[in-house]
């Protein structure tokens, strides 16, 4: 009893304090328990802690530690992916080899391949990069990527063939990505799904997270490989649960309820039967004792099981969404913005043409002027719907391809969009009723509201996610169209 308790006692604080400095920041958790905690440890006990040890030893203790901590956070190290092999490995040491004899051939076939694939599949992903490598000229390093303005093209728009080929993967879609944004870091244009990483130091094809666990940006060109290292980690702990567990109510049975003593009753005796809580779980921490090496491995399997199908579950539906985790988040803002009524939208051959038309327009729209291909590349060059995935996979489901195509732009107040023009002008297009010749008017121009914007009132009828290609699709994109 004693013992159990102190494992899963042990276990579950070590797991809150996981979680409170990982997720404790989140808006959801403002005003609760939670921020407090991650505030206490992230500020207060580092506070104090510095405040003893300048009496103690000068910060000496303090500067070494933050450093550390720096590393550790900031840098791109491999510590937690060797803790995770670790740990993996010493699970299967500890476990394998104790139940080895008792085992069917089945089991001793099927063990070598559900230990050897997460491995495997963590190392495909550990060492497959989305990065997009610029020319050594231009990717000098920016120790101080704040820069007054990001957005300042660079005088030369080559950017290498990688670079291209990541322009060419998908299209913009005007909504989470807009073409002409360059990366402050690479100093090159930001290709469509793209995000820059500041651990590996790169801008990540259809970035999805960067993952401490294997020291790597999931992305583009190893998306299909973590999915397989989430499917086969998630069935090597429910296996090892079952394994583990079957072995332990062996014992339990034999000890508990041989059947020497259960022989010739009317209902089925085990080991649990007629036992209250105490008793449960005092044979519990019993069979975890007696053989230790079997029992903490299936309690820490049966305690990750849960976080492994969760992630699985989460990547399922972002499979079945057709987005990325990163996209997910700028989708939910987006969400919030659409119920808040700030969100515009307008046609862009409409922006496009009033441009054209020497249009004064505003500031969203002013980026419109026809960029360089490496800026925007023509749409009929953008591998999209990608080549690779038979086109009896998405049809019917492809979104903005034929159809029109708009801009989306959020305002602060949810007014409608202005555009200033002249006088004249406004008059000429019937749009400067209402503002009497200069009286209000200054300069000569009216702010007139810019009626190309159309507010958008529901996500789902009017704010296409163009990358999803439905569940069978968006998989198929995964494994097909990794740029390799
Ligand atoms: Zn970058
Ligand atoms: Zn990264």
């Amino acid at each position: 009893m004693g013992v159990l308790k102190t494992i899963i006692g042990a276990i579950l604080t070590i797991s809150l304090i996981v979680f409170v400095a990982l997720f404790g920041r989140l808006p959801v958790f403002r005003r609760t328990p939670i921020a407090f905690l991650h505030k206490l440890l992230t500020k207060y006990i580092p506070s104090a802690f510095v405040w003893v040890d300048s009496y103690l030893t000068g910060r000496r203790l303090s500067r070494a530690l933050f450093s550390t901590g720096h590393y550790l956070m900031y840098e791109k190290h491999p510590v937690v992916l060797i803790f995770f092999v670790v740990l993996q490995t010493l699970g299967e040491i500890a476990m394998v080899p104790r139940l080895w004899p008792t085992l069917t051939l089945f089991h001793k076939v099927l063990i070598p391949i559900m230990i050897a694939l997460p491995h495997y599949y963590l190392y495909l992903t550990a060492t497959t990069s989305s990065s997009i490598p610029l020319p050594s000229n231009l990717a000098s390093p920016q120790p101080h990527p704040a820069s007054p303005s990001p957005s300042t093209p660079p005088t030369t728009l080559d950017f290498g063939p990688a670079h291209a080929a990541a322009m060419r993967a998908y299209p913009y879609d005007y909504l989470l990505y807009h073409p002409g944004y360059f990366c402050s870091t690479c100093r090159a244009p930001k290709p469509p799904r793209s995000k820059h990483c500041s651990l590996c130091k790169a801008c990540i094809q259809k970035q999805d997270h960067h993952c401490i666990w294997v020291n790597n940006c999931v992305g583009r060109a190893n998306y299909a490989y973590f999915l397989l290292l989430l499917l086969a980690i998630t069935a090597l702990l429910v296996y090892g649960t079952l394994l583990g567990w079957s072995a332990m109510s062996l014992r339990l049975t034999s000890r508990f309820a041989p059947p020497e003593l259960t022989r010739g009753s009317a209902t089925t005796k085990t080991w649990a039967s007629g036992t209250d809580w105490a008793k449960w779980f005092d044979r519990l921490a019993w069979a975890l004792v007696v053989d230790v090496r079997v029992g903490a491995t299936t309690l820490l399997c049966a305690m990750c099981t849960p976080l492994g199908a969760a992630f699985l579950a989460y990547h399922a539906y972002l499979l079945w969404a057709g987005m990325t985790t990163n996209e997910q988040g700028k989708w939910a803002d987006w969400k919030e913005d659409v119920a808040d009524q700030v969100v515009f939208r307008a046609r862009i051959e409409e922006l496009r043409r009033c441009v054209d038309g020497g249009f004064a327009v505003g500031k969203e729209a002013g980026a419109y002027p026809a960029l360089p291909r490496e800026v925007e590349v023509p749409s009929d060059e953008v591998d999209w719907p990608p080549s690779g995935v038979p086109a009896w996979v998405w049809r019917g489901r492809e979104r903005g391809r034929g159809g029109v195509k708009w801009w989306y732009i959020r305002t602060r107040s949810g007014d409608q969009p202005t555009v200033k023009m002249s006088v004249e002008e406004a008059k000429a297009r019937g749009l400067a009723d209402g503002y009497p010749d200069g009286n209000g008017v200054k300069y000569g121009e009216v702010e007139v509201e810019d009626l190309r914007w159309h507010r958008v009132l529901s996500m789902r009828r009017e704010m296409d996610n163009i990358y999803d290609l439905g569940f069978w699709g968006n998989l198929m994109e995964a494994i097909y169209h990794r740029g390799r």
